[in-house]
């Protein structure tokens, strides 16, 4: 079925497609979107199991600096919360189970002096990268061939200095360490400020997280264009003319002068272009995996462990069990939820297993750390994004070795009439629900500069 033109489509309704609606809509321009799955929110979902308790899924935290989703709480008279951070922290290193308070863990001092070393020349690299143009840098050929655990390995003098940065950052980047180059590790954390600001709680990229869940935020956003969205329509084509862009999903053909593409990098890969995206963005494309995490829930009758002084927060080298775990519970401390991340290879070993298999593994694990009271959970979810045909994977693309000074700004730079969002094109709070907002609304303000000056 042929649809009535308009003047753009967006491809894909998370968060950054949902702000390039947004942005398009307030400028008065006619769009339609089509969206694969019968939701918005795309990589963001929460997850209401009763009317007072729900988990979110997928993106749940803002912090500081992420300047984008504070404005759109406010427009939309969205409230957000502390997260929880307080009391003893645990570290569970080589199967020895050991409490502090902070952000860095009880060790030998000679592990603590290395960290903390480590972490400072992290910080003094990073803030040498200009996030616009990362492959500018003096060293970045040299640091985009190495992988960011060839840089810890390196520099970690002890194993158990080695062993909390690599959870650390396990925890950050949601994927192995050799996936990644040290250069895109960098210009992740500029991206997000500093190491210090992705890591913390406080002052943090998990200070707070919105009462109701995240996706409330994308569902206001889309209220006043709600009718824009074509739900349950994948896109499989893009068909280039000098004078229009036509995009089919099924037996539909949509056309438009312009089309933002809001998916992540597997399925744009996925879409088949006439003619062909530039030879930049394709092998690009062939070489962008993307991280591999799961969030598992357990949920409770009360918070107990914040009865005994535990934070709730655990950072862990067993590769049987989670990396690290949060307080994730209600906004009213009425239900107590602790939330683990099991990432890389042990998500992969994790999701393996059958779901029974994996809630008795979290409440032994969660025994070992908060006594008995943890042995009768109200109820067990988890899930990963990396199985959803429509997200595969997160929490977002990973940068390879030679990626960054092979391929420069290919992924988010216009090619003809497609214009290119989602978080992966975003410079600042790259990979995070910020960064897909902002990129959606650079893509939309790049159609509407072109527009202004058509018109002019
Ligand atoms: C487990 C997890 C935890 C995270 N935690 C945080 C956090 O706490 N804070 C934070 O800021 N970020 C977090 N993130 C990252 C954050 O969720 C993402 O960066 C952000 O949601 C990406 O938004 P997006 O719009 O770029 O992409 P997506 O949300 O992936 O949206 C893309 C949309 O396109 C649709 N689509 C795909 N292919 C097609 C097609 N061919 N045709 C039509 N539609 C298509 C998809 O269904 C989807 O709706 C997390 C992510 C995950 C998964």
């Amino acid at each position: 079925m042929k649809i009535p033109k308009t003047e753009v489509i967006i491809v894909g309704a998370g968060f950054s497609g949902i702000a390039a609606a947004k942005k398009l809509f307030e400028a008065g321009i006619s769009f339609k979107i089509l969206e694969a799955r019968d939701r918005i929110g795309g990589r963001v979902y929460t997850n209401y199991l009763k009317e007072d308790l729900y988990v979110d899924l997928g993106g749940q935290w803002i912090g500081p600096t992420q300047d984008r989703m504070y404005e759109l709480c406010k427009e939309y008279g969205i409230s957000y919360f502390e997260t929880y951070d307080e009391g003893k922290n645990i570290l569970n290193l080589r199967g020895k189970i050991r409490t502090y308070k902070g952000i860095i863990p009880k060790m030998d001092p000679v592990s603590l002096i290395n960290l903390d070393i480590l972490m400072r020349k992290m910080e003094r690299m990073a803030r040498q990268i200009n996030v616009h143009t990362p492959w500018s840098h003096p060293k970045a050929q040299k640091w985009d061939q190495l992988t960011l655990e060839d840089f810890l390995r390196k520099n970690s003098k002890t194993k158990s200095c080695y062993e909390v940065i690599k959870i650390g950052c396990e925890t950050i980047f949601a994927c192995e360490l050799h996936e990644i180059s040290l250069l895109h590790a960098l210009f992740y954390i500029r991206s997000g400020k500093s190491l210090d600001c992705l890591i913390n709680i406080q002052g943090g990229a998990q200070q707070h997280r919105i009462e109701g869940g995240m996706q409330r935020i994308a569902e206001a956003m889309a209220t006043p264009f709600r009718d824009h969205i074509i739900f349950n329509s994948p896109v499989e084509k893009v068909i280039q003319s000098t004078d229009h862009t036509d995009v089919i999903s099924g037996e539909n053909r949509f056309s438009s002068n312009r089309v933002i593409l809001a998916v992540p990098p597997p399925l744009l890969k996925k879409i088949h272009f006439e003619p062909g995206l530039s030879s930049e963005k394709s092998e690009l494309l062939d070489n962008y995996a993307m991280g591999r995490v799961g969030k598992c829930f357990m949920i409770y009758q009360t918070p107990f462990w914040r009865e005994d002084s535990f934070s709730g927060q655990v950072v862990s080298d067993d590769p049987l069990t989670h990396q690290t775990l949060f307080d994730c519970s209600t906004v009213d401390g009425k239900y107590g939820i602790l939330m683990g991340f099991t990432i890389g290879n042990r998500a992969d070993e994790y999701f393996g297993r059958s779901e029974e298999d994996r809630k008795k593994r979290m409440i032994s694990q969660l025994v070992q750390y908060f006594g008995e009271k943890a042995k009768d959970p109200i109820q067990y979810i988890d899930f990963t994004m990396s199985d959803e045909t429509w997200s595969q994977g997160c929490y977002a693309g990973l940068m390879p070795v030679g990626a960054w000074t092979t391929w420069r700004e290919a992924y988010r730079k216009p090619e003809g009439n497609l214009h290119f969002a989602g978080t992966e094109a975003a410079t600042v709070w790259h990979g995070y629900i910020e960064g897909a907002v902002r990129a959606g609304e650079a893509a939309a303000l790049e159609i509407i500069k072109k527009k202004n000056k058509e018109e002019a």
